[in-house]
């Protein structure tokens, strides 16, 4: 089994750490699941290998009994921004990337992790969110995406990357909407507020995003495969992102399949034939067995280049989940890599190669570096 810890984990997909308040209420179950139904929670969460798996991790943690009660016990006494920092050090993540489209209004901003956070941190932009901010400013679909445009290579000077949830609302199989789909979609969408739900809308905005990507160099994230009851599994498929893939203006574009969970054959098949596509097993580790990680990371090695396979967090809310994240993801690199050693795949000198690529290489090559004043803000 190859010996890890001491490698730096950049970690390209993650949201923000609660406001303390909400911390120090939040019920520990939630943390461990994707689903929102309270008798779920309360019923089922505590039956799952990922649930327990965790207890023991975190009771070996904080140094107290394995169970939940006396988790909760030494949590209300902890000091939380020195835990947040804590955390982080012992995941040993040395640079992270921030969706903020996510509970902005219960989760730390860019700038508070920023100053909050022994290391650097950069936006990912969230094209929907953007779009959401702009839609009651306007009164037709055109006005809308030239505005989005606008917002999007502002935004894309100093981020990251851009990042799309469009599988969460109508399905990764996107195409251009005729015009008369896109002002019906457009209206219903205004009329109803908040939440962007129209296919037409949501397509529009994305090939507009994916435009502005590809003029700026920038790497475009993807959630696919399994997320929270919103999405419909069935078009969370990345294979239905072959119509953006194919599409000649696109041919630069670089695009990150995020999660994948359980389409990873699919995503590591996409990966090997599309120059531009790369995959994450992000929250399939750690929110699986330890079989079901060894498994989804063999899975994507199938076809995957090494040097297009990426690991995330996906952590948000507490800094425990950055910390269980990062210490499943170094333990299922270690052993699925000795075990390609084993099997004649690698090398042992390939075999830790490759743990330097999925951790952090791969990462630094694909998303723009920060710019000369975030870097001056970040103060260890
Ligand atoms: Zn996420």
């Amino acid at each position: 089994m190859l010996e890890l810890e001491h490698l730096a984990f950049y970690d390209h997909h993650a949201h923000g750490l609660y406001h303390e308040p909400l911390w120090r209420t939040a019920p520990l179950e939630a943390y461990f699941t994707e689903a929102y139904d309270p008798h779920i929670l309360q019923r089922f969460v505590p039956d799952t290998l990922f649930y327990r798996r965790s207890l023991r991790d975190l009771s070996e943690l904080y140094g107290c009994d394995p169970n939940a009660d006396a988790l909760r016990e030494v949590r209300a006494g902890v000091d939380y921004p020195a835990l947040c920092r804590d955390l982080f050090q012992r995941a040993n993540i040395q640079h992270l990337l921030l969706d903020d489209g996510f509970w902005p209004d219960r989760l730390w901003s860019v700038a508070q992790a920023r100053e909050r956070l022994p290391l650097p941190v950069q936006r990912v932009v969230r094209i929907e969110s953007e779009l959401e901010l702009l839609l009651p400013h306007h009164d037709a679909p055109g006005t809308l995406l030239d505005a989005l445009e606008q917002v999007l290579r502002e935004a894309g000077r100093s981020a990251a990357g851009f990042k799309s949830i469009i599988a969460y609302r109508t399905g990764l199989a996107v195409e251009p909407p005729t015009p008369a789909a896109l002002e019906r979609g457009f209206r219903q969408d205004r009329e109803r507020g908040g939440r962007v739900q129209d296919k037409a809308l949501l397509d529009a905005a994305l090939l507009r995003g994916l435009q502005v990507a590809t003029d700026l160099g920038l790497p475009v994230q993807f959630h696919t495969g399994y997320g929270d009851p919103d999405l419909d599994m069935r078009l969370a498929s990345p294979l239905h992102l072959r119509g953006v893939i194919e599409t000649p203006a696109f041919r630069d574009l670089q695009v990150v399949l995020l999660h994948c969970y359980p389409y990873v054959r699919e995503a590591g098949y996409l990966a090997s034939v599309y120059r531009g596509v790369y995959l994450d097993l992000g929250l399939t580790i750690p929110y699986t067995s330890v079989s079901a990680m060894q498994t989804a990371l063999h899975e994507a090695l199938h076809l995957s280049p090494i040097s297009k396979l990426l690991i995330s967090t996906d952590a948000q809310r507490t800094p425990e989940l950055y910390w269980l994240a990062a210490r499943w993801a170094r333990r299922t690199i270690g052993a699925v890599l000795s075990q390609t050693v084993a099997l004649g795949d690698l090398t042992k000198a390939e075999a830790d190669w490759a743990a330097s690529r999925l951790l952090w290489d791969n990462a630094v090559e694909l998303y723009r570096a920060p710019v000369a004043e975030e870097q001056a803000s970040h103060t260890p």
